[in-house]
């Protein structure tokens, strides 16, 4: 075989012709380009860091998505489409206000994700549309983003539940409060009860026993395999509770 350049085995493109025949060709061997075309494709760290910036209670969640091997593969709208009633993403997603571009051919329709599930594994999905995107309201001034997963160990575990908030102070009252879980309903969703336990109200007017009336009257009390019904609704009580009483801590007022 006649090589019709020098050997170097960085990123080589070969060519060759086989001796007493016409067979020709090239032999390709990519190791810088092809370090470089896989980092880009490293889409996990880099939407952690943009994510961590902006709401770094989801990032935080997200580091507890599965493990490094799940995070590299899994996406968002695998997540989503996939509909599990403890699925991570969802409760920050309800809370932060996402909807869904939904594709299915050259047609689409906006969903927010607050409409996107029918019930347990179930979705407003035709046959054949996919999520395209999913979109976030832009960050508003003021606004606040809060969440945080419960589960027995700390990574590779699935919720007991995951609690999202966001909410602005105004004269030191709650506004524009979105509130989701896991964990507690046949889907991920948005606890509109609760909300309105919170909404309007200054931090320190929010009662344990309130909420706790709030969960009594959103959900059904089941029993899981990873949590009894009574440890959810503590935890789920507790985390709401935390978040209002730190939200005095650190929240800049809304303007
Ligand atoms: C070991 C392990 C640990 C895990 N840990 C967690 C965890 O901590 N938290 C958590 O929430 N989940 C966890 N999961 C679940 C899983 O990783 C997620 O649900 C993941 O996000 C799915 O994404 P995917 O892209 O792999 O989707 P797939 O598994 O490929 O798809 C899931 C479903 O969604 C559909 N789908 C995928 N993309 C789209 C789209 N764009 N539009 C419409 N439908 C679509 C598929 O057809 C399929 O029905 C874990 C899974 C494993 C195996």
């Amino acid at each position: 075989m006649t090589i019709g350049s020098h050997i170097a085995w960085d990123d080589t493109v070969l060519p060759f012709q086989l001796d007493r025949s016409d067979i020709r060709g090239r032999v390709a061997r990519l190791d810088g380009v092809l370090d470089n075309v896989l980092k880009q494709h490293a889409y996990p760290p880099v939407i952690e860091a943009l994510v961590a910036e902006a709401y770094p209670d989801f990032a935080e969640v997200l580091r507890r998505f599965g493990s490094p091997p799940i995070r590299s593969t899994a996406t968002l709208a695998g997540n989503i489409a996939n509909g599990s009633p403890i699925g991570d993403s969802m409760p920050c997603l309800l809370a932060l206000g996402a909807s869904l571009q939904l594709r299915r051919g050259d047609k689409t329709r906006t969903v927010a994700l607050d409409n996107f599930y029918t019930g347990q594994k179930q979705n407003v999905l035709q046959p054949g549309e996919f999520i395209e995107s999913i979109d976030l309201p832009k960050p508003v001034a003021g606004g606040v983003f809060r969440a945080h997963k419960v589960s027995k160990r700390f990574e590779q575990d699935i919720s007991a539940t995951c609690c999202a908030m966001s909410y602005q102070l105004q004269g030191g009252k709650f506004t524009n409060v979105k509130l989701a879980y896991n964990g507690l309903a046949p889907s991920p969703c948005r606890a509109p009860k609760l909300e309105a336990v919170i909404n309007g109200r200054t931090p320190d007017a929010v009662t344990a026993a309130e909420l706790d009336a709030a969960i009594a009257a959103s959900f059904t009390a089941r029993d899981g395999l990873r949590a009894t019904w009574t440890y959810r609704a503590l935890v789920a009580r507790n985390l709401v509770l935390q978040f209002v009483e730190e939200s005095t801590e650190s929240t800049p007022e809304a303007v």
